[in-house]
């Protein structure tokens, strides 16, 4: 009986396959099965595209090679379990962590997922990712987190890496409290998911620096209290201007560059910290000479994810409205056409583009 069952279903799938730097195809390939104990299989029923992901088309991560399915963002629907899963199910609805981890490595034991012995950031960068109708996701049991009834896959898509990124990377990293001024420098959907994350904490002025005027009319319906846009290369005056001369006491870096990290070294307080979310292709000059008797403290981070059960209390008791995140819903085969709207972010004004299976 079994085996009829298994006869029957299809041995392939489409997936967005990435062929080396700048190019991509939404093509047939091998459905994952079950290798280690611990793996689980997902049907994707919901996945974006992350600006990672046209960093790795760019041919910026050589880590990628040619064949690799992309994507690290998803919820979906087991459909296999490995014998040694214990925490799900065929048939739950499952949220897909970018940062994949085995719950028992020192690292992994510190809450340190992404930096995981046996796991990290893999998926869609050293395996094969969640831009398909199908995923192979290695610990499972550490790695999935399951959906409550009811909610909002949209919104829930968003807790797989750009919240939980913004909130441990930007926000608690840099410590923002009540009252305080904060500035996040860049105004993608990372930059704004800090702008959401950081009013947790109720900041008394959110400042959100970009060189796109569109953009910085989204942060403000975000909720950022003040913006400036950066294209003559002043934002770092005009912030000291905006806070007396002191600066603010925490400086999120949301875009990568070596001159919005140097910016936040322009713009930080007595005291105050930089939270460096961006992920840094190049070197960027560290102001030493400036900031030497300042107390600052300067953090890098990536995601451990492991704030995704707290995000997703909040998520469900309403006070984080996540979709308003994405503005563009296209089908799972349309995902050709999302990485054309998601790539011409400025011209489209797109912000997450939801696909769906
Ligand atoms: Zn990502
Ligand atoms: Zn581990």
């Amino acid at each position: 009986m079994q085996a009829t069952l298994l006869e029957t279903k299809k041995s392939t799938m489409k997936a967005l396959v990435y062929h080396g730097p700048g190019k991509k195809a939404w093509e047939d390939k091998p459905r994952p099965v079950i290798v280690e104990a611990d793996d689980a299989v997902v049907r994707i029923t919901t996945t974006t595209i992350c600006g990672t992901d046209l960093h790795i088309l760019k041919g910026d991560l050589s880590v990628v090679t040619d064949g690799r399915i992309l994507g690290h963002e998803g919820v979906g629907v087991v459909e296999e379990i490995g014998a040694g899963v214990t925490n799900f199910r065929v048939g739950d609805k499952v949220l897909i962590s970018c940062i994949t981890s085995c719950g028992k490595c020192e690292a992994c034991r510190k809450s340190e997922y992404s930096h995981c012995a046996n796991g990290g950031w893999i998926l869609g960068f050293k395996i094969d990712g969640t831009q398909a109708e199908y995923v192979r996701i290695p610990h499972a049991d550490n790695s999935l987190y399951a959906v409550p009834p009811g909610m909002d896959e949209e919104a829930m898509v968003m807790l797989s890496d750009i919240l939980p990124t913004s909130f441990e990377c930007g926000v608690l990293k840099g410590q923002v409290k009540p009252g305080d001024c904060i500035a996040i420098v860049g105004a993608g959907p990372i930059g704004l998911a800090a702008v959401m994350t950081s009013q947790f904490y109720s900041p008394c002025e959110i400042i959100v620096v970009d060189t796109d005027e569109n953009r910085l009319e989204t942060a403000r319906s975000f909720g950022a209290t003040k913006t400036v846009n950066n294209t003559d290369g002043k934002a770092a005056q005009k912030i000291l201007d905006l806070t007396h001369g002191l600066g603010v006491n925490t400086a999120i870096e949301a875009v990568g560059l070596a001159a919005t990290f140097e910016l936040c070294q322009k713009i930080v307080a007595v005291g105050g910290h930089i939270a460096n979310i961006g992920v840094h292709g190049k070197s960027a000059i560290l102001h030493i000479d400036k900031l030497w008797d300042r107390n600052v403290t300067i953090t890098t981070k990536l995601v451990d994810t492991s704030t995704i059960p707290v995000l997703l209390k909040v998520l469900q008791a309403g006070r984080l409205d996540a979709r308003k995140l994405s503005r563009h819903r296209l089908g799972l085969g349309e995902i050709m056409k999302a990485y054309d709207l998601f790539g011409n972010a400025a011209q489209e004004r797109t912000l997450k583009v939801i696909l769906k299976a």
